[in-house]
């Protein structure tokens, strides 16, 4: 066992639904094994200009259920360089922290490679963000919630889609990854899902419209990622709209409530078992790993290994889409 004493928690880019069970699992183990625990605000932003305190096990009652952060969150231009991680550095050394636990998403873990590179301070990382394009993990905090969020809409969207026969194009969060747009498009029976690890060729997306339009069917939903390579809900709305002028067409931009909300279960048991598992490895002297889940057992994937790689997308849920929706 390690003589680790003091730890420090963060939670870093963007928030997401599940990072406040996450801190705290990560506070109560860490007070249940003899550890102090320091919060850090603000992520690597309160790291660098010592925004630090000490935390209890009170600090995270009544927290399990709340999204957002209580940690807050924060981008940090100044971590991006040498001095900016001297200054953390420093920072961590001043309020006598030894290890740290740190919960965020691929920027998270791509600062924290950089930072380790320098100091050598223990570290375990949290996959915490909304988008789950992490390797490592199966699962990240808050990707569940997100997906549940965006179901929950679209589902409503039909509604009103079905009353006036109407084709909603719905646009989702992720920039690089189609996770939401394929989960919540398959759980809401969309008729065409656009995501940025497949080449959208449009014209065959307007054929599919065409076709269905044939076929009688008079609501189509299009869930598109907002990274897709074509382009966002108003760029595909442009194209549908040249072809199809007699088509009544609606944009529905989903935007930050997918950041929002209370955890699902799912999310918060995630963020319990992986910051309680975070602090035990701690103890047991891992360091630059990450926490995650791979097919229900908890893992350790090396920093490196976790920035981004966007796993490819299964070819058999791609074709199934159409099978579904015909
Ligand atoms: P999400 O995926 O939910 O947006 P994230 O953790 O990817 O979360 P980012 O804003 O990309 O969010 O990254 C968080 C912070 O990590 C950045 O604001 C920056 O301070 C730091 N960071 C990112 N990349 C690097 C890097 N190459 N070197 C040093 N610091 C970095």
């Amino acid at each position: 066992m390690s003589t680790i004493k003091k730890i420090g928690v963060m939670t870093s880019g963007g928030d997401s639904p599940g990072m406040n069970a996450a801190v705290r699992a990560v506070v109560r183990t860490a007070i249940y094994n003899g550890l102090e625990v320091y919060g850090i605000r603000r992520g690597y932003d309160g790291m660098i200009h010592g925004d630090i305190f000490r935390m209890e096990a009170h600090d995270v009652s009544n927290i399990i259920q709340r999204g957002g952060t209580i940690l807050k969150t924060a981008r940090s231009k100044e971590f991006m360089t040498e001095e900016g991680r001297k200054a953390a550095y420093d920072q961590l050394k001043k309020h006598g922290i030894e290890a740290l636990v740190m919960i965020g998403g691929d920027g998270t873990f791509r600062g924290a490679v950089a930072f380790f590179k320098q100091y050598d301070i223990p570290a375990i990382g949290l996959p915490g963000t909304i988008d789950k394009d992490l390797s490592g993990t199966d699962f990240t905090i808050g990707f569940d919630t997100a997906v549940n969020t965006a179901v929950e809409a679209i589902d409503k969207i039909r509604d009103t889609a079905e009353s006036h026969d109407r084709l909603f194009i719905v646009e989702v969060m992720g920039r690089d990854a189609g996770y939401i747009a394929l989960n919540s498009g398959i759980s809401c029976g969309a008729e065409d899902i656009l995501i940025p690890e497949t080449v959208t060729r449009i014209n065959e997306v307007l054929d599919r419209i065409e076709s269905d339009e044939h076929r009688k069917k008079t609501v189509h939903i299009l869930v598109v990622a907002e990274g897709d390579d074509f382009g966002g809900a108003k760029e595909v709305d442009e194209k549908i709209r040249e072809r199809f002028p007699e088509l009544s067409s609606r944009i529905c931009i989903l935007g930050h409530i997918q950041r929002g909300g209370s955890p699902t279960y799912a999310d918060r048991v995630l963020a319990s078992r992986l910051g309680h598992a975070a602090v035990i490895a701690l103890m047991e002297g891992k360091t630059q790993v990450m926490s995650g889940i791979q097919n229900g057992q908890v893992t350790f994937t090396p920093f490196e290994g976790v920035v981004k790689q966007n796993t490819p997308i299964s070819e058999d849920m791609l074709n199934m889409i159409r099978t579904l929706s015909i």
